[in-house]
């Protein structure tokens, strides 16, 4: 069990906040409470500033280990060290950026498999680029296009996405969880962190998203490519 209290489970839109150093070493460093989003599930980690005494420390990687949150420095700056009051600050174009190019994975995700039954196999994102892989045997005329605009029409209706944590026999309840990620999740986790896009995709996430899909943007389907034995890779971009 970690130690810090991951803050940008509870709000997504939590930028800035006060903290206290616990640990610091070649790890990086561990606070009590902290925003910085540590990666996984194909999204990338934050970057920002922890801010102490009048020093900056600046926050170019974070990860997760079983029992922690590490937040790594940039190598040139000075370590906070255990004891340090902090005031901790993501970079907020970044990770905007990536919660709206996550929600639009998950459009993506929810469309694909409304309209073309099929399932997905992996994914990765950048930020306001992602690709994901589908097993879609066969590839429908005008698939490229039919995508791109279902996905479009669903953020133009502004569906919301909801967050809510269940215990694990309630969530692998739920059809959808089902499909996505029945073994993805370790038999020990006993809650299940759900993101829902109202009416049209549910998934065992522990990522951060925008409140609604028009928040997203727009998705464009830049690129289809085939990866033998029927796995397709979609690239997207998302912009304004
Ligand atoms: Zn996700």
């Amino acid at each position: 069990m970690s130690r810090t209290h991951r803050l940008e489970l509870d709000d997504q839109t939590l930028r800035e906040w006060d903290a206290v150093v616990l640990d610091s070493g070649p790890d990086g460093i561990v606070l009590d409470r902290s925003a910085f989003y540590p990666g996984g599930g194909g999204q990338p980690p934050d970057h920002g500033v922890l801010l102490w005494g009048g020093v900056q420390t600046r926050i170019v990687d974070a990860r997760k280990s079983s029992d922690e949150v590490y937040l790594v420095p940039l190598d040139t700056d000075p370590l906070p060290p255990p004891g340090t009051a902090v005031r901790g600050a993501v970079e907020d174009d970044r990770r905007t950026a990536l919660m709206r190019t996550h929600s639009g994975l998950h459009v993506l995700c929810g469309v694909v498999f409304r309209d073309f039954g099929a399932l997905v196999t992996g994914g990765n994102m950048e930020p306001l680029t992602a690709r994901m892989d589908f097993n879609l045997p066969e590839l429908p005329e005008g698939f490229r296009d039919a995508v791109e605009t279902a996905c479009n029409t669903e953020i133009g209706a502004d569906r919301r996405i909801d967050v809510r944590v269940l215990p694990r026999d309630e969530a692998f309840a739920l059809p959808d969880i089902i499909r996505t990620a029945t073994n993805l999740v370790p038999p020990e986790v006993k809650e299940v962190r759900i993101v829902d896009i109202v009416g049209l995709d549910q998934q065992a996430d522990g990522g951060t998203h925008v409140a609604s899909t028009r928040q997203v943007g727009r998705i464009e389907v830049v690129k289809i490519e085939s990866k033998g034995k029927g796995f397709r890779r979609l690239r997207i971009r998302v912009s304004d």
